[in-house]
């Protein structure tokens, strides 16, 4: 039988969230990350442990299946990949900073600057599309020392809480790039490889689900039974239990995580009492 090959970063910021979705979806993996390559004792897939930089390339080149990096990756190698599914993990934007005692004019700013970065093709379509006339200054790391060295007037580069740009002296000027991690795979898959993957997705659905929701209990007066239900649909309906007192009754049902608060406050409203809310394991529906 075929297996998946599954491209994920060996090491750094990707990694151990990228293990965490396959334990998940309770695929067990018998050796560790020291090996490049482990195949799971469970399930059909193989993972091999790659710098993030060439994981683009060996999905076109079929030497993986597929992969998890971070969009920004993706964009900026441009390879002949789909991308499959984002992940919700390694969130960062890939912004331009400038030293933090200049001032900001927008982003003409940048007419006749050099800029160092680590993403010469995500920048370069940037300023082109905002008719910018910039010099490029491709480095593969330390971006951030750049302009104290002499070597850029500003930067672009990955960013998430902006502590870094700070110790550095610099300031974040423009978003070019919101970036996740997402699931990219090789657009030739065979019929075996798909079935497997799909399988997989199924199993990162349920558990994605699962999180958006919470399982919640509550008690309430029978004659409020109408009430309660328009609040809380569930995925059906709410289960509803008499309680032994014969005038109250019992709710089970689901919330979505964004909407939780406010569908509390209605239900305190309606007269729900002993609110209880549980996290939600798997969801298949
Ligand atoms: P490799 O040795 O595999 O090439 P790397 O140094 O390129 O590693 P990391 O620093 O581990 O990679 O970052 C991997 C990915 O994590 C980035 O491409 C990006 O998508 C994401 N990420 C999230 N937050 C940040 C951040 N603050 N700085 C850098 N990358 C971040
Ligand atoms: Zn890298």
């Amino acid at each position: 039988m075929e297996k998946l090959k599954i491209a994920i970063q060996k090491k750094g910021r990707l990694s151990e969230k990228s293990l965490e979705l396959f334990k998940d979806c309770g695929i067990k993996f018998s050796t560790g990350i020291s090996s490049l390559k482990t195949e799971s004792s469970n399930f059909p897939v193989e993972l091999l442990f790659l710098r993030d930089d060439d994981i683009p390339q060996y999905v076109e080149k079929s030497v993986a299946d597929i992969g998890i990096l971070g969009e920004n990756e993706v964009l900026e190698k441009n390879k002949n990949v789909k991308s499959i599914r984002k992940l919700g993990f390694a969130s960062c934007r890939l912004s331009l900073a400038i030293p933090k005692e200049e001032e900001y004019t927008g982003i003409t700013y940048f007419n006749n600057k050099k800029v160092a970065t680590s993403y010469p093709h995500i920048l370069e379509e940037y300023f082109k599309n905002n008719n910018i006339n910039a010099e490029l200054e491709e480095i593969g790391g330390s971006v951030e020392i750049a302009p104290s060295i002499g070597l850029a007037d500003g930067i672009c580069d990955l960013v998430s809480s902006g502590s870094t740009l700070l110790t550095n002296g610099l300031k974040e000027v423009e978003v070019v790039l919101k970036s996740q991690a997402v699931m990219i795979a090789n657009p030739n898959l065979s019929e075996e490889k798909q079935e497997i993957l799909e399988k997989l997705i199924f199993r990162l659905e349920a558990k994605k689900k699962s999180n958006e929701h919470k399982y919640i209990i509550l008690n309430a007066p029978n004659d409020k039974l109408e009430d309660i239900i328009k609040v809380i649909p569930g995925m059906r309906s709410p289960s509803v239990f008499p309680l032994a007192d014969g005038k109250w009754s019992s709710f089970h049902s689901v919330v979505k995580e964004d909407t939780f608060w406010e569908v509390i406050d209605e239900l305190k409203e309606k007269g729900a009492e002993g609110i209880l809310v549980l996290p939600i394991e798997k969801m298949i529906y």
